[in-house]
């Protein structure tokens, strides 16, 4: 089979989903491999060095059944128009936000894998393009709240008098929450934070967090995955988390629910009584938002006494950290694809979970379980 790297085509997007490593992994496994010209331009990788590893540069393609195409963005109807029936397509898909795509991949005829969908068990660690991304995202996020924050994060004493370490809450503690208070920890802040999962509170300490835990029933769903929380324990989760808002100099949200639009955790109202001078940076702005006042791509001044806070919502922030993101993803995307290569050729094997639970259409129909029983 021929691996094709597209250069990706949403303007800001900087990542590419092949390094010259990755296209080596990808050649000792038998498969050939052909990069769009100057799609790791971004992602500091020059077309020679494609080359040198073994790919061919060129614009084309997949010209045949069994021929793979890797993309970070989710296709468009468009992109498929331009697919050949047969085609193999791994990559990102965001599947419940581009249900008309996937029924036009369906009807096309090509195997569509959601890297997005894949089980979380530990032979899909290596693969799993959702946490390397979120790893970094998380790293970030608390470096734009740095920089936007008007005071020192650690605690510093000087001969003139010492200044206080900032206080930060983050709100969401999964592997972007986590690598979150990481960060903030290692910048010096006192971190505490919070999530709906019962398991949270000891992976918040595991990373020198403390917990906060609210009078408010755990909500798990499968595969360690939150569960959307209904509308009156949404509404009891915002009032037991107006003091932790209230007191807090650095906010970070990152929570999410697989499918669903993010949760809201911080209403407008509950930012009144903010210190002035905060700064709230919202990673979940994109998908929903997880702060009422945010705005993707965006700071927003929020008046409150005395002064402002200031609200980031992020976007794209995997391309400010281009070249490790596409170095994780490259890997994520080998990895996958070389599982299911069989003496050069991708074979999906659908009796494996990897394979059964991230290919989204095959044969003519969208055959996976999550996407049938909501669009049947
Ligand atoms: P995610 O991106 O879906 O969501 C981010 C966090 O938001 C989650 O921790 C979730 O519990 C939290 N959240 C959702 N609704 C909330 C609410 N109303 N209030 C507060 N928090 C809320 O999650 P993720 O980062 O993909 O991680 C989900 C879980 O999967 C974690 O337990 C993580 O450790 C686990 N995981 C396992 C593997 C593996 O291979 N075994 C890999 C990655 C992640």
């Amino acid at each position: 089979s021929r691996v094709f790297v597209r250069a990706e085509k949403v303007a800001g997007e900087k990542r590419v989903t092949a390094t010259a490593d990755s296209v080596r992994k990808l050649k000792a496994a038998g498969l050939d491999v052909s990069v769009a010209p100057g799609a790791g331009r971004f992602a500091g990788i020059t077309d020679e060095a494609y080359a040198a590893a073994g790919a061919t540069i060129e614009s084309s393609l997949p010209r045949g059944a069994g021929d793979v195409l890797f993309h970070v963005r989710p296709l468009t109807a468009s992109d498929l128009d331009a697919l050949p029936s047969g085609t193999v397509t791994v990559g990102v898909v965001d599947p419940f936000n581009n249900v008309g795509v996937l029924q036009k991949a369906a009807s096309s005829r090509l195997t569509t894998f959601a890297l997005d969908f894949l089980p979380r068990i530990s032979r899909a660690q290596s693969m799993d393009v959702l946490s390397s991304q979120a790893l970094l995202a998380g790293y970030k996020c608390v470096l734009l709240a740095a920089d936007a924050f008007d005071r020192m994060f650690g605690m510093t004493m000087t001969a003139a008098g010492t200044l206080a370490p900032a206080r930060v809450l983050v709100l969401g503690a999964g592997v972007a929450g986590l690598q979150a208070i990481a960060t903030a920890k290692r910048l010096g802040g006192v971190v505490s934070a919070y999530d709906v999962r019962s398991s949270s509170a000891d992976e918040v300490r595991s990373v020198g967090g403390t917990f906060i835990a609210l009078d408010l029933e755990a909500a798990d769903a499968s595969g360690g995955y939150a569960k959307e929380l209904g509308a009156a324990r949404a509404q009891r989760q915002r009032e037991l988390l107006t003091p932790f808002v209230e007191a807090a100099d650095i906010i970070i949200t990152t929570a999410a629910v697989p499918g669903r639009p993010a949760p809201l955790l911080i209403t407008s109202a509950m930012m009144g009584g903010m210190k002035a001078g905060s700064v709230v940076v919202d990673l979940a702005a994109e998908t929903g938002g997880n702060v009422e006042a945010s705005m993707p791509g965006t700071s927003i001044p929020f008046p409150v006494a005395a002064g402002q806070v200031t609200v980031i919502g992020v976007r794209d922030i995997h391309s400010d950290l281009a070249i490790d993101a596409s170095k994780l993803l490259a890997m994520n995307f080998a990895n996958f694809v070389t599982a299911l290569t069989v003496e050069g050729e991708v074979v999906p094997d659908f009796s494996d979970e990897l394979v059964s639970g991230s290919c989204l259409t095959h044969d003519g129909a969208i055959i996976h379980p999550r996407i049938t029983e909501l669009f049947p």
